[in-house]
């Protein structure tokens, strides 16, 4: 189902405003993520969408060329997860995914037919009669799922679905949500704050900020051209050069880096993982602390610029503190982009 949104923009009775006016296309089986800090609207957007909250006037929601703006939440059939997955804890898994068909009255059959799809599609079926409190948080996770997919819904949202559970299970559940999805092939919108997990499972991530979209695009594309410093340091936690740039060349009080392209009045931001120890590098540093993390060293770096700069160290040692250090920077890394505009 391709999800059309046009002007959707909330202002609470309080006077909050939780969205600016958004619009957004969402194509056909593609996996959407809402990335931003906590407050910027993404959860608002995602409860327009299911119809919990009604927009702004003005705002149109158009699902497949049917304009659902005014239908109710069950008319719109959309399924939904939530951080708490709201599962009855003393059903069984079966009970439970067969629970909203048993009050859609649909025949018994029917039923009994849907909810073993979902069962094998969830891979649960050594877990089906069993009790949700039986299930760890893993399981149980995909019982929401199964149950949300059970009544064929034309688009699924999911509102921070992996948080409840601790970060190991969060990583290895977040491939595989993604490739669930993928193989529901379900039209799919989910919020989550965390940068790693919009990355991992969605096609498309819009990154938000202060009730607007900053920026819409590919992790990938997000990651290589952010168009904004906010959109840089929310994805891939990019750091600013403390330096000032004047005639294509950026002055950091321990060295200097070439910047064509680059001109006064813009900032530039580099990547931890794309800074280098370099005996030849332009630019003079001090190590501040070294820390160990099994795959590399992370290693705050002082003295040449102005704030403390992070870079990730590989290989099986590693500087001191207080040595001092040269560092380069490849050309292609560093992010030169506006300043930021004041909220
Ligand atoms: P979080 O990650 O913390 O859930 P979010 O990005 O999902 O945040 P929203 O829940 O959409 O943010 O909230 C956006 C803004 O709207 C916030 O400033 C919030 O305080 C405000 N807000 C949300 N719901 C209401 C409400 N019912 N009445 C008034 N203000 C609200």
């Amino acid at each position: 189902m391709t999800l059309t949104l046009g002007n959707i923009a909330k202002t609470f009775p309080c006077g909050t405003r939780a969205l600016r006016p958004t619009d957004l296309e969402i194509e056909q089986g593609e996996i959407l993520s809402l990335l931003g800090p906590s407050g910027c609207g993404k959860s608002t957007l995602l409860r327009i969408i299911a119809g919990l909250e009604t927009p702004d006037p003005g705002a149109s929601i158009v699902f497949d060329g049917e304009d659902v703006t005014h239908q109710s939440v069950d008319r719109r059939k959309i399924g939904m997860v939530f951080q708490s997955y709201a599962l009855f804890p003393n059903m069984s898994v079966r009970g439970n995914i067969g629970y909203g068909l048993k009050m859609q009255k649909l025949p018994r059959a029917e039923i009994a037919a849907r909810v073993e799809e979902v069962i094998e599609l969830c891979r649960l079926e050594p877990y089906a009669d069993r009790a949700i409190t039986a299930l760890s948080g893993g399981q149980r996770q995909r019982v929401a799922l199964a149950r949300a997919m059970a009544p064929r819904p034309r688009v699924l949202l999911l509102d921070e679905p992996l948080s409840a559970l601790d970060a190991a299970l969060r990583g290895q559940l977040r491939d595989e949500l993604a490739l669930l999805l993928r193989e529901f092939g379900i039209t799919a919108i989910f919020v989550t704050h965390d940068q790693d997990e919009a990355m991992a499972i969605a096609d498309r991530v819009a990154v938000m900020s202060q009730g607007e979209v900053a920026q819409i695009g590919t992790p990938e594309a997000l990651y290589r051209n952010p168009a904004t410093g906010f959109v840089a340091r929310f994805v891939g936690d990019a750091m600013p050069l403390e330096g000032h740039i004047e005639r294509e060349t950026l002055h950091l009080q321990g060295g200097m880096l070439g910047l064509p392209r680059a001109s006064d009045g813009q900032q530039v931001l580099v990547r931890a993982e794309d800074i280098r120890i370099d005996p030849q590098g332009p630019i003079a540093a001090r190590v501040e602390t070294v820390t160990f993390l099994g795959t590399h060293y992370r290693i705050a770096l002082s003295g040449a610029m102005t704030g403390p700069l992070f870079m990730l160290h590989a290989g099986f040692s590693a500087p001191k503190p207080g040595d001092k250090v040269r560092i380069s920077i490849p050309p292609e890394a560093l992010l030169v982009l506006p300043l930021d505009t004041a909220a």
